[in-house]
Formats: C-alpha cells, sequence, structure tokens
C-alpha cells in the first residue's frame, strides 16, 4: 500500500536515511504562517546631553519584526511614519533575497502553528495535500516525498472542520511499521532520540 510506504519513508529519514533521488519528506508549511508574527513600533525618547549644544529631549521610532519568538529584523527610523513606510521593506527583503538560514533554522526547530514560539514535540505525516482553497486533493504517488508538520504538545491537536489542517489528514510519526494503523493513523516510535529536521530532538515518551 502506497501510504504504508509514505510512512515507512517518514521513519527511515526520522532514523536518519538518505534519500539520494526522491521521497525525502518535505516539510509542508501552514498555509496561514507569516515571515513576521509579531511587529512592534515604539516611540523611543532619549535625553541628549551637550556642552556644545545643550540638552534636550530627542525621539526616535523603534521596529521589531519577530518571527516565533525571535527578532529577525529591526531598525530605527525618524518618527512612526518613516517606521510605518519602511517596513514593507523588510518583507520585500526576505521575499527578494530568499529566507535566511537563520530564520529557516529557527523555523525547524519550531511548531508549525502560526505565531507559536515554542518547539515541536511531534512530527505528523499528510495523508493528503489540498490547495488553500481545499478544492483540490493530491494523492501520493510511488516517486513523492511525503509531507510533513510538526507541533507542540498545546497545538498536536488540529481539530475536525478543515481538510488540509485537521485530526483527520494527518498520521503521528512514533514508532515503527509494526504499530503501524491507518486509522486512527499513529506510529510509535520507540527509543528514539536523534535530531529531526535540524535540530530539535525527539525522545521516547513525546505525545500521546
Ligand atoms: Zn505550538
Amino acid at each position: 500500500m502506497l501510504m504504508d510506504a509514505m510512512v515507512q519513508r517518514m521513519i527511515d529519514w526520522v532514523k536518519g536515511k538518505k534519500f539520494p533521488y526522491f521521497g525525502t519528506p518535505y516539510h509542508q508549511r501552514h498555509p496561514e504562517q507569516e515571515i513576521f508574527d509579531e511587529i512592534t513600533i515604539k516611540l523611543i525618547p532619549r535625553y541628549k546631553t551637550s556642552y556644545m549644544s545643550g540638552d534636550e529631549w530627542r525621539f526616535n521610532s523603534y521596529v521589531e519584526c519577530k518571527y516565533r519568538g525571535k527578532v529577525f529584523r529591526h531598525f530605527t527610523a525618524r518618527d512612526m511614519k518613516n517606521a510605518i513606510m519602511r517596513l514593507p521593506g523588510a518583507f520585500l527583503d526576505f521575499d527578494g533575497n530568499g529566507f535566511p538560514d537563520e530564520w529557516l533554522d529557527h523555523e525547524k526547530k519550531m511548531c508549525d502553528n502560526p505565531a507559536c514560539s515554542k518547539p515541536y514535540t511531534s512530527i505528523f505525516m499528510m495523508k493528503k495535500q489540498f490547495s488553500d482553497n481545499c478544492f483540490f486533493e493530491k494523492e501520493y504517488e510511488e516517486r513523492d516525498s511525503p509531507l510533513y508538520r510538526k507541533f507542540c504538545d498545546e497545538h498536536r491537536e488540529r481539530g475536525d472542520c478543515g481538510l488540509d489542517d485537521t485530526d483527520s489528514n494527518y498520521i503521528e510519526i512514533k514508532d515503527d511499521m509494526s504499530h503501524y494503523e491507518f486509522n486512527p493513523g499513529v506510529v510509535e516510535m520507540k527509543n528514539l532520540n536523534v535530531c529531526v529536521a535540524g535540530g530539535s530532538v525527539l525522545s521516547t515518551g513525546v505525545g500521546k
């Protein structure tokens, strides 16, 4: 069964297997993820002192763009208006130059629920791929890579409303094929203590 093969690829990959031609699991971002999920703009007062020109209060705006709790862009501007007008540049910089390695490394470690700043604790293979409006559904083919997302304990429950990001579209990867059942789709993973997708560590007993 093709779905069994996809699950086996996930397990092999988590255990460190390399896939030279095809089949390497592919991280499927949540459709509502943002480059930055928290942006703050503050007016910062400072008291300037000078023997020559005198003392006075001066004001600058300071912008911080965070992604999952970590600052990836920050700059000062003359005032709030200038700060806001420069803000699109922070997004365009990402779009034009590609995502920085530091951002991608951070993404690999974190839960995929948009704006969550906790490390993931469980990996879930997606049974099918849907378009953003959920009208298109793609079945796996032999040469496909299994798609996966990862969530923390707080966000591992995805609900039963949607099609793409819903409990019924995920198989949790936890063990080996001997424990695998397609429905409800939990794969146990014993004694696993390896780096997954760039740095986080799964340990035995994580998740339900
Ligand atoms: Zn989370």
